[in-house]
């Protein structure tokens, strides 16, 4: 794993190596702890987060989910997460704010605590050369929003995820995809997703199960800005099977074109014209080489 020189933990920037928390610490020991993922880009005006008040108002809102207090306001965590960016020299980057419950004789007594860590890392999947991922559906589901909310984006929740691409990873394909207990699609292990069938673009419902993802907030935006029809509905897995386009959406990997699903090849197996286009607008806004959206850059420095 890279290092980078410094860890915002707890209020103040500790060198990478001592940035440690001790292994009684609940957020280990019951995985009890929320986080968010943001990227930086660089822009001609230097680098930009993009979305950040998004992402740390999606921390918060998990946050009231488990009636939990942040220790930290949304100010001092924006602040934090500039610092961090800075204090590291970093233009693109992964930044990490974690929020999880420390030690204690009782997990509802213990105190939260909070870090934020930068990273030059890249995105978990690396796009091949046929320009899109073969995924897979996985025989796990998603967790339903009356045991762990899927809406919230808690740590110990990725247990699920894990399953479901250790699944994917042990069959030889890419990524797994994942269906709720009613048997519709629900969302990659990390990223959303989206079918495109006669130019009318569809993504899974919030209701479904799917996180309310910044990355897909953005592609709605996007295609509807486009003149597309995109809309939130159900969706079952010959909606993927006999997709002109399906395509994931995350923070890390930004849109990612799914060329077969279980074998089947989705419309001429190479990433679709919407899905290129999509791609090359939010690379654009990202790096500010459009002036549209510039409100969702918010300038490190
Ligand atoms: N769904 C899940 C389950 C995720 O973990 C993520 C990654 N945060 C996403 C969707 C994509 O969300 P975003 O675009 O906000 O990164």
């Amino acid at each position: 794993m890279s290092k980078e020189k410094v860890i915002w933990l707890d209020g103040e920037l500790v060198p990478w190596d001592e940035a440690t928390i001790h292994v009684t610490s609940y957020g280990l020991y019951f995985g009890i702890g929320f986080f968010e993922a943001i990227r930086t880009f660089d822009t001609p005006d230097g680098p930009a987060f993009f979305r950040l008040d998004d992402h740390l108002k999606r921390l918060s809102d998990t946050a009231h989910t488990y009636l939990a207090t942040l220790p930290y306001s949304q100010s001092d965590l924006i602040a934090a997460c500039k610092q961090v960016v800075q204090a590291n020299d970093l233009a693109e980057c992964l930044v990490r704010p974690i929020v999880f419950l420390g030690d204690g004789d009782h997990p509802l007594a213990a105190k939260w605590r909070a870090t934020v860590i930068a990273m030059s890392r890249g995105p978990y999947v690396s796009l091949p050369d046929e320009g899109g991922i073969h995924a897979k559906i996985s025989s796990f589901h998603r967790m339903s929003a009356n045991a762990l909310p899927p809406a919230a984006k808690a740590t110990g929740q990725y247990l699920n995820a894990y399953l479901a691409q250790s699944d994917a990873l042990g069959a030889k394909y890419d990524d797994a995809l994942l269906l709720n207990e009613h048997g519709h699609v629900v969302d990659g292990w990390v990223h959303n997703i989206f079918v495109v069938r006669d130019g009318v673009v569809r993504t899974p419902p919030v209701s479904a199960g799917a996180l309310a993802g910044i990355t897909r907030d953005t592609m709605i935006t996007l295609a509807r800005e486009q003149g597309l029809t995109c809309v939130e509905e159900n969706l079952v897995r010959t909606d993927l099977y006999n997709a002109d386009e399906v395509f994931l959406t995350g923070t890390s990997a930004g849109l990612v074109p799914v060329i077969s699903v279980d074998r089947r090849t989705v419309g001429d197996g190479k990433p679709g014209e919407i899905s290129r286009t999509l791609a090359d607008m939010f690379g654009d806004i990202v790096h500010g080489r459009v002036d549209i959206h510039a409100e969702w850059r918010e300038p490190v420095g």
